[in-house]
């Protein structure tokens, strides 16, 4: 079978390396953290990301290049395109790596995302925030996640310091309309290097402190709205000629209006669900759009929930799963466990997810409310 390099060595990287594994790819990862997750189950170079040795080792030993993180190093990306086969392009990369450039390209694509502004000075963004009202959301244009290089100002008081304290990061910025969602949604969508593409059903998702907590299958919303937003990521994909996944961040409007937040071009946190609880799931299907295979069902085979689980959730829940636990009993199937052997257990630092499987999804809340892991 071929060989897939991966730039990059998280949990995404693990979990697609497992997943080609089964259908006979190898893999090898490039990542600087010896014994990175994904190097437990592939080969790895160690090597900074931007290391251009390192890069051209991986095209050298691999057939096909992918990446499990967007803000891969513009020289690196050209030089991994002249030197193995990228079947992603460049070009998607450097447009989900800049806010303004992302939103201009989900627009292009007839998509609505929520009112923004460049802004590129203090007066520019007092102006937006006059224009777009209080609160409002000013975000770095690169680099940001989990909410770092954000500041919802919620008066006029605090534009200088949110402007200058943003701007220090050296980035473009962008102000956002404060969204009062009803609901946050995200849907994955594939699109194989044949140009077929394949949705999988739209999950409901819970953030805590701008961490993902829990995702939600079915997400509770009618079933025209779940089949607009995946119609909505289709249309990405194409408009965008995304190769591989595009996760599409989305808000629910009071109004009932989709608007989309942000894209990533790779496995997404919240895809996780697909894992079991789909026919296919979402690292399968990168695999076999990347590797100009035909796209799998994404049909769902059952409500699932799931639920994150973080650097201080790690010891209560390895105590859960010790022991017989009668409510998990009454959800017929175990909820699935997955950890993704990193070394240290830090506050906040993603470590692993469980997928709580159930008749309907209120069962698997009910089970996820009901043990103290996710109380800590
Ligand atoms: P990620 O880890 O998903 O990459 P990020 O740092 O890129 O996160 P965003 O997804 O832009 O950040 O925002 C994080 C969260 O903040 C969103 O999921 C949403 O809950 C809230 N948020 C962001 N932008 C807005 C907005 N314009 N209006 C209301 N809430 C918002
Ligand atoms: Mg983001
Ligand atoms: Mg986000």
């Amino acid at each position: 079978g071929a060989t897939v390099g991966i730039l990059g060595g998280g949990q995404l990287g693990r979990m697609m390396a497992n997943a080609g594994s089964a259908m006979g790819y190898r893999f090898v990862a490039l990542d600087p953290t010896p014994d990175a997750p994904t190097g437990q189950v592939a080969q790895q170079i160690v090597a900074a990301y931007d290391d251009k040795g390192a890069a051209r080792e991986l095209a050298q030993r691999a057939d096909v290049i992918t990446y499990e993180f967007e803000n891969v190093d513009a020289g690196v990306a050209a030089m991994l395109m002249e030197e193995s086969y990228v079947p992603q392009g460049s070009e998607l990369l450097y447009t989900t790596q800049h806010r303004l450039r992302e939103k201009r390209a989900i627009e292009a694509a007839g998509v609505k995302v929520a009112p923004y502004a460049e802004v590129r000075s203090s007066d520019e963004l007092r102006e937006a925030a006059g224009r777009f009202g209080l609160p409002c959301v000013l975000k770095t244009a690169t680099g940001g996640y989990d909410g770092k290089g954000q500041w919802v100002i919620r008066s006029a008081d605090e534009i200088e310091e949110a402007f200058e304290t943003l701007k220090r990061a050296g980035t473009d910025l962008v102000l956002e309309q404060f969204i009062r969602f009803s609901k946050e949604l995200s849907v994955i969508a594939a699109r194989s290097t044949q140009g077929e593409i394949r949705t999988f059903p739209a999950a409901e998702n819970v953030h805590v402190d701008n961490i993902l907590h829990l995702s939600i299958v079915p997400a509770r919303i009618d079933e025209a709205l779940q089949r607009e937003a995946e119609v909505l990521a289709a249309r990405i994909a194409e408009g965008l000629g995304v190769v591989g996944l595009i996760a599409v961040e989305l808000f629910l409007t009071e109004d009932g209006e989709l608007l989309v937040n942000e894209l990533a071009p790779r496995p997404h946190n919240s895809g996780h669900y697909t894992m079991e609880a789909c026919r296919t799931s979402q690292f399968e299907q990168h695999v076999r759009a990347i590797c100009g295979l035909p796209l799998g069902d994404t049909s769902l085979l059952t409500p699932v929930v799931m639920v994150n689980v973080l650097g201080e959730h790690v010891a209560p829940l390895l105590d859960l799963v010790a022991k017989p636990d009668a409510s998990a009993e009454r959800l017929g199937v175990a909820p699935k466990i997955h950890l993704y052997g990193k070394h240290e257990a830090k506050h906040k630092r993603k470590m692993g997810h469980v997928n709580v499987l159930a008749a309907n999804v209120d069962e698997a809340l009910a089970w996820i409310s009901e043990t103290n892991t996710w109380r800590v």
